[in-house]
This record gives C-alpha cells, structure tokens and sequence, in this order.
C-alpha cells in the first residue's frame, strides 16, 4: 500500500495534537510513516502507533535544535528518498509551512497549505477556506509528490493500533543546514492553557470586555473547559490582552471545535481568524452586532452577567 509521510511535531516526549490528526487523514490517502526528529522518540513511538503509524523514520542529532529549520529539511527530503510516499504532510505552524515549503522547492512538487480536509482521489484532494473564509476552495497538486500542510483541529484523533516499528533514519546535513544557529532561548511564560492555534476550544474577549483587568472573566471561562484564551484587535491594540493572543487576519487562526467570542462585534478581520471554527457562540449586548450572523449560538446580554453565569454552571457540572 502507498505510504504516506507524516512530519511529527513533539515538545518535551510529547506528540503534539494536530500531529495525531494528521495520523488520521494520512490513513485515507496510505499508511502513515511518521518522521520524528530529535531526541525522545522511544517514549512518544507508542503513542504514534496507537494511532496508525506503521513505521516511524527517526533521526536525533544536535543541529535539529542548535539551527533553525533547514536540518529538518534536509531529514525530511531523506525520509522522502527512502520511502517515494504519495504524500507528505506536516502541521500548518510557523515551522511546519516553512520545513514544507523549503521540501517542496527541492523536490519539485507542489505545495497547499493550510487545508482544513483531504479526501483520496487521483492524488490527495485538499480542502482550504480561503479569503477571511468567504470561499471554499479544493485543489489537488500536480506536480510532483504532494506537499500538504493540514490547520490544528480539520480531523478528528482517532486511534488505529499499527506496528509503529521505529526505523533509524540517515541524514547527511546540507551546507546550509548550519546556516543559521539559534543562539538563546526564552522560555514563554506558561499560562497552563493549551496553546491557541492547537486548542480545542478558545475563548476571546473584545472591547466590550472593557478594561484589561476585566480579562480574569474569559480567562475564567476558559480555564473552566480547558480552553486558550483569545483577544480580538480591538482588545489587544488597547494593551489589555497580549498581541501573541489575537485572533484575525493579522493575528492568528483557529480553527477549534468551539468559538466563545464575548463582547466581540465580529468585523470581517476578526472573521478572518476563526470562521472554520466549528461551533461558534458570541455573548454581545447588542443584537444587531454582526457577529450573530455567523454563530451557532448567540447570546444578547452583557458579558458581566453571562460569563460569570456559565463560568459558575460549567465548574457544577464538573464537580
Ligand atoms: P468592537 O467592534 O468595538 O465591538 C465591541 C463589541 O462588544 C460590540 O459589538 C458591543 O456591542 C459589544 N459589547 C460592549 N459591551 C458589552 C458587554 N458588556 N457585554 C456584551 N457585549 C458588549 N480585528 C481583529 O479582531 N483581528 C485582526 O486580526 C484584525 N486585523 C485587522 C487588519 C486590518 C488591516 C484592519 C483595518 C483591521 C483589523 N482588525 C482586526 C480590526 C477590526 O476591523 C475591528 O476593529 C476589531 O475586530 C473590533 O474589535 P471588537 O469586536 O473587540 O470591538
């Protein structure tokens, strides 16, 4: 059967989510051969075979983390030479669309990023939601192996137990490959919160959250259902929020199972950033805002009231 390579995102032996959901759309296209890079593959090979890998090319050595992308490149065009897959996916981060970009270029085959589905076809045929999610565009490559880099939460985790057999991979690093060394690392002060782009849920606040300090509200909510927190424009722009959280056309996109947007008007950049979410509730005060025009569920009320309202009813239930 075809196989299909699958670039493996981790962070401290862990296999990060959107990797586990590209596991599952690789299975309609072939088998998933999953490329792991850098050090802990024995604790997360498991997890990778639990959900459908049945091989897994690993390779650790120092330049993975000393330099910037181009030695995963370099390992990434070495498992595509040892295996001719049909496809190759990776994750649509800032990382993944540049390692798939720069592999693509090389091997002279077409590139889509950013797709939300891909059906088998005479070549994967991939789903993108394009222009602030005003149109649904399906494209398939025709140049070459198919390079396809998939948004956090398009596809379901779903387990496949599979032999995972874990297979050293050989690469010889390119000159470039130490072209350019990361030298310091700032850890991000972590919050406990999932990270926006892979999260399952997320919930934003806008200026009709008001005031900085009234941001302990949405991040109440949010830590109820485990979910990120985000900001729209309005609210970053204002300093109330971090710029790292704003969710748009020029911020970042999500795309969760769940939008909470609360006191957000739902202009077309905001739109822009979590249209394909899949359920989407708005809290706004004002039933004419146009954010109502695109969710599942609206609220008309003030925020001060609902929020703390459902934070309070979600905590029961859970306890
Ligand atoms: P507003 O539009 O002011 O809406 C606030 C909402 O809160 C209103 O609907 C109001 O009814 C409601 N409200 C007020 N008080 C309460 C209350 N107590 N309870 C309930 N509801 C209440 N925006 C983004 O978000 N992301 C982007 O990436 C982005 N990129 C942009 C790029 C460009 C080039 C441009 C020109 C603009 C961009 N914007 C972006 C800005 C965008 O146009 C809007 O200005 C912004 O999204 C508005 O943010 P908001 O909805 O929080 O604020």
């Amino acid at each position: 059967m075809a196989e299909v390579l699958v670039l493996v995102d981790h962070l401290d032996g862990a296999v990060r989510k959107p990797t586990l959901e590209l596991l599952t759309l690789a299975r309609r296209l072939g088998e998933p051969v999953a490329v792991h890079l850098g050090p802990g593959v024995d604790t997360v090979a498991p997890t990778l075979a639990e959900h459908g890998a049945v091989k897994i090319l690993a390779a650790d050595a120092p330049e993975f983390a000393d330099y910037l992308v181009v030695p995963k490149v370099d390992a990434l065009q070495a498992a595509y030479e040892a295996v001719s897959p049909v496809a190759v996916l990776a994750s649509s981060s800032a990382e993944g669309k540049e390692i798939a970009a720069r592999l693509a270029l090389r091997i002279g085959s077409g590139l889509i990023t950013d797709a939300v589905d891909l059906e088998a076809g005479e070549g994967p045929v991939a789903t993108q939601s394009v222009f602030a999610a005003a149109f649904t565009a399906r494209s398939r490559v025709t140049t070459g192996t198919p390079v396809i880099t998939v948004k956090p939460n398009s596809a379901p985790v779903e387990p496949a137990p599979s032999a995972g057999a874990v297979e050293p991979l050989s690469v010889s690093f390119s000159k470039t490959a130490t072209g350019t060394e990361v030298v310091s690392r700032t850890p991000r002060e972590s919050t406990g919160r999932p990270d926006l782009t892979d999260a399952a849920i997320v919930v934003s606040g806008g200026r009709g959250v008001g005031d900085g300090e009234n941001f302990h509200f949405i991040e109440s909510l949010a830590d109820s259902l485990g979910a990120a927190v985000g900001a729209s424009r309005a609210a970053v722009d204002a300093g109330w929020y971090p710029h790292t959280h704003q969710v748009g056309q020029t911020g970042k996109s999500v795309s969760p199972q769940l939008y909470i947007a609360a006191g957000i008007s739902g202009a077309i950049q905001h739109r822009a950033g979590m249209q394909t979410s899949m359920t989407i509730v708005a809290i706004n005060k004002d039933e004419e805002a146009p954010i109502f025009d695109l969710v599942d569920y609206g609220v008309v009320g003030d925020l001060f009231e609902v929020v703390p309202a459902l934070t309070e009813e979600i905590n029961l239930r859970k306890a």
